[in-house]
């Protein structure tokens, strides 16, 4: 019998020309199960795959939408930029813009260098950290992601403090020999490392609010002993921000820190995500004294033949300038806050186990009664309860990421409607749990 579900034959096709069927794992549902969606176009909240089904979207391409999708001030400036030109190798005016912006709202960074992915971003801080300080290790959290470069894809040794793991096939274990893997919100550990590798480390790298585990958040108490640490043992402190940068706040997780611990700010910052509003676009930055190491100034060599691309620039500051006007994030955060506490008052009601958490336009929940801490606690989510969770809601038009380990998007272009919407699937899912 022919198959008429149109994403099932899509996925048959895809899995013949590209391995899996996807070009970045998450997408194939492997997790969850089930046939990945095919998505055909998308406009403001919503997107609908190829069999024409809607869905209400709180993935946002894992977080650039922040305007949602198709908002028309962005489709104008990329379509002028367009007509422009796509790419030149040679420097333009619109990259200078968009430094001067990104610099303007983290004032953390003298300078940015612009970068075509997040991957890129961390992989090219870590250089520069590492050229910088002339010194070689550094410390990254179990859970946080910071892109596929090699010296990341590693998981802790066994021990307190020991280095790490590969985590993929093809990274030789040299490689990862100076990375080291702590446990997220753990003082002890860190404590412990500073002591025994202070001197060697070059920088600690850290998603302030993690996103690549759900949604943990560092705690206050944990951020300012990392960053008293750093300044005592001349560590870079480097934040990465590609998925909270531009979307917690206006002036990204470290002006949240900031309001908590005065005078707090990282010595690198790492961009991506919302400052391309979902073309390839991300950056770095930090003080002029670090950020005058990279070449052409400097020792640390750093280049990308599409890197600041005018189209890419274009979409990236209008995103910006419509997240600069005023209320946009409290706003924002409001609609965000209203679909979690709904989503809480529904499981309190059906007694399913409940947690969440939001900040700007980043949330995240866990089928669990307390919030995690660190990636072993929302290792211990029932993933059998998370997948009937997501494809219930699946079903129902609400597309959540396809695994608990992720966080969820809220965009401006969200409306009450799309919330109520969510939260009447939800109660019927809970209700079958
Ligand atoms: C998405 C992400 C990256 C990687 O960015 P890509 O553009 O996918 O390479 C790095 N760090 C964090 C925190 C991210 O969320």
């Amino acid at each position: 019998m022919q198959n008429t579900d149109l994403n099932a034959q899509l996925f048959e096709r895809a899995r013949r020309s590209i391995p899996g069927g996807v070009n970045s794992p998450v997408r194939a549902f492997k997790a969850v199960g089930g046939t990945p969606r095919f998505v055909k176009r998308a406009q403001g909240s919503c997107f609908w795959d190829a069999n024409g089904k809607r869905y209400i979207d709180y993935i946002g391409s894992w977080g650039p939408m922040i305007l949602g999708h198709g908002h028309p001030a962005v489709v104008e400036a990329v379509q002028k930029a367009v007509l422009e030109g796509f790419s030149f190798g040679a420097p333009t005016e619109r990259e200078v813009e968009l430094a001067e912006e990104l610099i303007r709202l983290v004032p953390s960074m003298d300078m940015v260098r612009l970068v075509s992915s997040g991957t890129e971003a961390a992989m090219s801080a870590i250089r520069l950290a590492r050229g910088a300080t002339g010194r070689s290790k550094f410390i990254k959290f179990e859970g946080c992601y910071h892109g596929h470069a090699d010296a990341l894809l590693v998981k802790a040794g066994s021990g307190l403090a020991t280095f790490g793991n590969p985590t993929s096939a093809g990274v030789p274990p040299e490689v990862v020999r100076d990375t080291l893997v702590l446990e997220y919100n753990n003082l002890a550990q860190l404590e412990e490392a500073f002591a025994l590798h202070g001197s060697e480390l070059a920088c600690l790298m850290i998603e302030p609010i993690a996103g690549n585990m759900n949604f943990v958040r560092a705690s206050v108490p944990f951020m300012k002993r990392c960053r008293e640490l750093c300044t005592q043992h001349g560590v870079l402190l480097v934040f990465d921000e590609v998925m909270t940068g531009f979307r917690v706040a206006l002036g990204s997780a470290q002006s949240v820190y900031a309001s908590a611990i005065p005078g707090f700010a990282p010595d690198m910052t790492v961009l991506g995500k919302v400052i391309g509003g979902g073309m390839p676009l991300a950056a770095f930055g930090g003080s002029r004294a670090v950020m005058e190491q990279l070449a052409p100034l400097g020792p640390v060599y750093q280049a990308g033949t599409l890197s600041g691309n005018p189209v890419a620039t274009a979409c990236g500051l209008a995103t910006l300038r419509e997240i600069s006007k005023p209320g946009f994030f409290e706003a924002l955060a409001q609609q965000t806050h209203s679909l979690t506490s709904g989503l809480q008052k529904l499981a309190s009601g059906a007694g399913v186990p409940f947690s969440a958490d939001s900040e700007g336009g980043m949330f995240g929940f866990f089928l669990m009664k307390d919030l995690p801490t660190n990636y072993l606690q929302v290792m211990k989510t029932d993933s059998d309860r998370f997948n009937r969770v997501f494809h219930g809601l699946l079903d129902r038009g609400v597309y959540i990421a396809p695994a608990l380990y992720e966080a969820g998007f809220v965009s401006a272009a969200h409306t009450d409607q799309d919330i109520a919407e969510t939260l009447d699937a939800a109660a019927q899912v809970f209700n079958l749990l």
